[in-house]
């Protein structure tokens, strides 16, 4: 039976204030409801002392304080755990930030999970149950917790580029027998890097389907591949036909979203920006006017953990448009590159990764984005390895895997925010 919930007259944002109360109750697999009065409410929100739960009365958006916990703080000094747990999820941190890198992503080193060093803590699931915790009337929901799943992705940039960069590695390496199988292979057009079907005969083993991202453009900035050929098009609907996945790998460089979802053939379920190159709150504005309903870009190349310090797939807010966004976010929490940048051993990435899973058996989903390059053995060496040690912790402990598909299904709830489910909305140029 829902909660029913009195958001006082007092709080300037009530909206944002029944976003985030609806997004812990799912959190909490239970649900709430908002009344309009008080006397037949079980929970009592706003900004005087009488209430169950405060707010603060002023918010300020992306330049809301937070103290050296990390938390959004009342005047008593007491934390507002509304505001807090908001902060977090909707990265209001990125918001306007200046300082952006040679990509215009938002740096790792300018945000809080940085500086208070909790990139590997799910910290606005603390802050849930820290405000469970504190709440007599809210008991039942502190005892519900969700099984940790894992959701794989493959971010498809290059195919032709094994004889390139594989072929470097090798001459540097005198393997000169596999520079001569390189280019045996390029030139009889079977490239090492289109390997989509070994990548699925190896999840195949162990019962898993992951979802291939694709670049529609080709140019310096993007694929070396050419979307429409029929060779990448034989691998696109093989991956289909196999029941596994398949999403759109937003391109860089002044293209719109409408012509490449045309070239996609459909609207594509799933979107990941190339570079996870985005910038918010614009990157969240464009992918809702595309009317795709789940984007998985949310991640720091330069660390693995959690960007949005929330472990779970959930619905933005728009703080224009006073409403959640029309889909579905999935942080990314795993990238192959990030640890190839720092170059950390086979032994170490695993003992990192599986440590990481350990600490959160609960309340994640753990996306993982490993390129299909990093399955052949010369330049990344040991990084297939590593993904089938993944599959077999996963399989070992009983870690169950999720789709793209089953993540919109499980997340994508329109109708708990009050949204329209199908909202007609135009892509943007
Ligand atoms: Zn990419």
């Amino acid at each position: 039976m829902a909660i029913r919930i009195h958001v006082g007259g007092d709080v300037i944002y009530p909206e944002m204030v029944k976003y985030t109360l609806r997004t812990i109750f799912f959190n909490k697999q239970s649900q709430c409801s908002f009344v309009q009065e008080q006397d037949s409410a079980v929970l009592t929100v706003g900004v005087g002392a009488e209430n169950d739960v405060r707010v603060s009365p002023r918010f300020l958006g992306h330049l809301t304080p937070v103290n050296a916990q990390g938390h959004v703080v009342l005047e008593d000094g007491t934390t507002d755990f509304i505001t807090t747990i908001f902060y977090y999820i909707n990265s209001l941190q990125e918001y306007n930030s200046r300082d952006l890198d040679d990509y215009g992503r938002f740096k790792f080193a300018n945000s809080l999970q940085c500086k208070l060093n909790f990139i590997d803590k799910n910290f606005v699931q603390q802050l849930i149950e820290n405000f469970i915790g504190h709440q007599p009337k809210l008991s039942s929901l502190a005892w519900t917790k969700r099984r940790s799943k894992f959701f794989l992705t493959h971010d498809i940039d290059s195919v032709y580029g094994a004889t390139k960069e594989d072929g470097n590695y090798a001459v540097r390496h005198m393997k000169f027998g596999q520079v001569f199988r390189l280019m045996f292979n390029a030139a009889f057009s079977r490239p090492d890097w289109l390997n989509m079907d070994e990548i699925m005969k190896l999840e195949s083993e162990y019962d898993f389907k992951s979802t291939f991202y694709w670049l529609l453009i080709k140019d310096r900035l993007n694929s070396d591949y050419k979307f429409s050929s029929s060779k990448i098009q034989r691998q696109f609907k093989g991956v289909a036909d196999k029941g596994w996945e398949n999403g759109l790998h937003k391109s860089m460089g002044g293209y719109g979203f409408r012509d490449e979802m045309r070239m996609f053939g459909s609207k594509p379920a799933g979107n990941r920006f190339h570079y996870l190159r985005f910038a918010l709150p614009e990157g969240y504005d464009t992918i809702e006017a595309t009317g795709i309903p789940l984007d998985t870009s949310l991640g720091f190349s330069e660390a693995m953990g959690f960007r949005n310090s929330y472990g779970l797939p959930f619905m933005p807010y728009s703080l224009r448009g006073k409403r959640p966004y029309n889909f579905v976010e999935v942080p990314q929490l795993i990238m192959d590159r990030t640890f190839f940048k720092d170059r950390k051993s086979v032994s170490e990435i695993k003992k990192t990764l599986i440590d990481f899973f350990e600490a959160n058996k609960y309340n994640c989903v753990f996306t993982i984005n490993w390129h299909n390059n990093f399955f052949t053995e010369l330049k990344y060496k040991g990084y297939a390895d590593i993904y089938r040690a993944l599959l077999e912790y996963f399989k070992d402990n009983g870690i169950e895997c999720i789709t793209q598909s089953g993540i919109i299904e499980e997340y994508y709830k329109p109708e708990m925010y009050l949204l329209k489910r199908d909202q007609e909305v135009e892509a943007k140029k």
